[in-house]
C-alpha cells in the first residue's frame, strides 16, 4: 500500500510536473522558493544550506506527523469516493443537500487528523465550492484551486501530499462551464500581467478546442480537464504508482454553473 513509498515521498515533492498534455509534456521549472529549499544551486553558502537542511527537516516532520494522525483512518475504495461525491452532487442538484460533516463536533474530530476520501482540482471560480456542490463538510475533500484548474509543479505537489500522507484514493479534475479563464484562452489575444501564463498554458487545449465542432469554449473545458487528468495519471512517482496499483483513480469533470450537475467525462 502506500507505505512503501512514504519514506520516499518527502524528497518527492520536487519532482517534475507530468505537464498538461500527455503527449507532449510540459516542463515546469522548479519555482525559486523551491530550489532554496531543496539546494539545487551549485553557488550555495554554508549558512544557506544549514537554514535549507532545517527547512527540509520541519516539512518532513510536518508531513509525518500529519501522516500519523491520518493512519488510523479507514480508507475508502476509488469506487465509493467516486459514489459519494456523485450522491453528494445529486442532492445538491435537487435542493436536498444535508450538509454533513459541518458540526462543532465534526470540527474538533477532525482539528486531530485530516482523511479526505478524495482530491479535487478545480478553478478558483466563485461559483464552484466543491464542498458546497458535492455536498460535502470539513474534512471531507482535499481542494487545489487555481483559474483554468491548471496543472503544475505546486499543484502536483500538494496532490502528491494528499495521495501519500492522507490516502485520498480518487482525484478529479474539474472543469467547468463558463469558465473565465478558458474563455479569455479561446478569444485569443494579449492578456495583462500574470494572467497570459494561463493563457498560455491553456493553449494546447484551446488548439484541440478548436478543431473540434461546437463550442470552442466548452470544448477546451473539457479538453483541458481531459489532459490535466491524463497527465496526472501519469505523474510518477507518487500519483502514477498509486494510479497502476489500482489503489488510485483519476477522473475528468465538467461543472454546469446554472445547472449545478457535475458529469464525469470519459
Ligand atoms: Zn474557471
Amino acid at each position: 500500500m502506500f507505505s512503501v513509498n512514504r519514506s520516499r515521498s518527502t524528497l518527492a515533492l520536487n519532482s517534475n510536473c507530468g505537464g498538461l498534455c500527455p503527449a507532449a509534456p510540459v516542463t515546469v521549472l522548479p519555482h525559486p522558493t523551491s530550489q532554496a529549499l531543496f539546494g539545487h544551486k551549485s553557488t550555495t553558502t554554508m549558512s544557506h544550506i544549514h537554514v535549507r537542511l532545517f527547512a527540509c527537516a520541519t516539512l518532513v516532520a510536518t508531513l509525518c506527523l500529519s501522516a500519523s494522525a491520518s493512519d488510523t483512518a479507514p480508507r475508502v475504495t476509488p469506487e465509493a469516493a467516486l459514489s459519494r461525491l456523485t450522491e453528494g452532487n445529486k442532492r445538491f442538484v435537487e435542493g436536498a443537500a444535508t450538509h454533513p460533516d459541518q458540526t462543532a463536533e465534526h470540527r474538533v474530530e477532525v482539528a486531530g487528523g485530516q482523511h479526505p476520501f478524495a482530491i479535487v482540482l478545480t478553478c478558483a471560480d466563485s461559483r464552484l465550492s466543491p464542498e458546497i456542490i458535492f455536498d460535502q463538510g470539513i474534512g471531507d475533500i482535499f481542494v487545489v484551486r487555481n483559474a483554468g484548474n491548471l496543472l503544475d509543479d505546486h499543484v502536483l505537489g500538494s496532490i502528491e501530499y494528499a495521495v501519500e500522507h492522507l490516502h485520498a484514493t480518487l482525484i478529479v479534475v474539474l472543469g467547468h462551464t463558463k469558465c473565465g479563464a478558458v474563455s479569455a484562452a479561446v478569444a485569443g489575444g494579449e492578456a495583462p500581467g500574470h494572467i497570459k501564463s494561463i493563457i498560455e498554458s491553456l493553449s494546447d487545449a484551446v488548439a484541440m478546442a478548436k478543431r473540434k465542432p461546437g463550442d470552442p469554449v466548452d470544448n477546451a473545458v473539457r479538453i483541458s480537464a481531459k489532459l490535466s487528468a491524463a497527465a496526472l495519471a501519469k505523474a510518477e512517482p507518487i500519483v502514477g504508482e498509486a494510479v497502476k496499483s489500482g489503489e488510485l483513480q483519476v477522473m475528468a469533470a465538467r461543472y454546469d454553473i446554472a445547472t449545478g450537475q457535475v458529469d464525469f467525462l470519459k
